[in-house]
């Protein structure tokens, strides 16, 4: 339904977005992910044709909208959007504001559609009413269905829940959800979120200086990342020194499989909280619990090396539940081999 192919947007010297391709399929939603500056706004706004391609092309269900030769204006694309700053038309009522984005066909021949959005988010009865006399999240759910109205091909959504109180938006962002797979609307949605993007999305394309760093389920980006920046972005990891030795990767805490680097190579092993086991004794390196926090459904425990011995300083492990171990205990520490990803220096998986 959208395809993006090679697209670059320059602003003067800065290349804001460089060569990024990637396709969002009818009724899908992806995320576009990425840390502050790296390019996700701009895609966005060149999709929806408010900044000119200087590279590449944009398709809307196969039909070429921005290239090198052309632009098809905004209003023609058939896209919806939801931007930050979602005002509502203070002067116009909730209904009016659903309606405004239809055509004026689409007002005679689609009668009923503001009645039955409005209903679809709970608020039929307040048809009549301003926006100011809505709360922030009932005006939230008001623009997204004014997005709706006008039946686009594909709503793009940029940081649509960052101006809600913490509180609010993980409701209305499940509701929000429910709302566009339900519409079977075809959705790309922008955050710089991680874990808004982990429960959200079909896909996730992660963005990293306007290029796209690696494009797959949640599961994927989350459990085989391809590279330390992308393991790294979805959560606190410990990094170990590593050194390839055959078909394994020895490090302090273990020996991994290899998955295919050179003997000498050099390799950093990253490990998640939660992919380090620790025990009373057995395998694995003698390390320190230096503190440990209960934090509900897991513990958090700080790991240093045994009684000043040189070793990993600094390693934080996740355990379900309440740590058995207290402070100043000494315990083994090892690697879950799911949870640890290899990578090759600084660069990542093995050529
Ligand atoms: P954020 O999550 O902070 O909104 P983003 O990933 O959406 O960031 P963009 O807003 O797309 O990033 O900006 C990408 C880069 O392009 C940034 O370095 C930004 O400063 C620059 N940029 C964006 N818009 C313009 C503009 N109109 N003129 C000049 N530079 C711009």
């Amino acid at each position: 339904m959208l395809e993006l192919d090679g697209l670059s947007v320059a602003f003067g010297a800065k290349q804001a977005v460089r060569g990024l391709s990637f396709g969002v399929a009818e009724g899908e939603l992806v995320c576009l992910l990425g840390p502050s500056g790296c390019g996700k706004t701009t895609t966005l706004r060149a999709i929806a044709g408010l900044e000119r391609p200087a590279g590449g092309r944009v398709a809307v269900a196969g039909r070429v909208v921005a290239d090198a030769d052309g632009s098809v204006p905004p209003p023609q694309r058939g896209i919806g959007f939801l931007f930050q700053d979602f005002a509502l038309f203070p002067h116009l009522t909730v209904a009016q504001n659903v309606a405004y984005g239809m055509t004026r066909r689409q007002r005679a021949t689609d009668t009923g559609r503001v009645d039955s959005l409005l209903e679809r988010i709970r608020l039929g009865h307040r048809a009549d009413a301003y926006p100011h006399m809505l709360s922030g999240g009932e005006q939230q759910r008001v623009a997204l269905v004014r997005a709706l109205a006008p039946r686009p091909r594909a709503v793009l959504l940029d940081e649509p829940f960052s101006s809600l109180d913490a509180s609010l938006r993980a409701g209305l962002r499940e509701e929000t959800v429910r709302i566009l797979k339900d519409a079977g609307v075809t959705v790309l949605m922008v955050t710089h979120d991680p874990e808004e993007a982990l429960v959200t999305a079909d896909r996730i394309v992660l963005m990293r200086d306007g290029k796209a760093v690696q494009t797959g389920t949640p599961d994927a980006l989350y459990s085989r990342p391809v590279d330390a920046f992308t393991a790294a972005f979805f959560g606190a990891v410990n990094r170990l020194p590593g050194t390839v030795e055959g078909g394994s990767i020895a490090t302090g805490l273990g020996a991994l499989p290899n998955p295919g680097f050179a003997d000498g190579e050099p390799v950093e092993v990253l490990v998640r909280p939660d992919g380090l086991t620790l025990a009373a004794d057995g395998p694995g390196a003698a390390m320190q619990v230096c503190g440990v926090h209960f934090a509900g459904a897991s513990s958090l425990v700080r790991l240093g090396a045994e009684h000043g011995a040189p070793g990993h300083e600094h390693l934080h492990a996740r355990l379900p539940g309440l740590c058995r171990h207290g402070v100043g205990d000494p315990v083994r520490v090892g690697i879950d081999r799911e949870r640890a990803f290899v990578f090759g220096g600084r660069s990542g998986p093995p050529a």
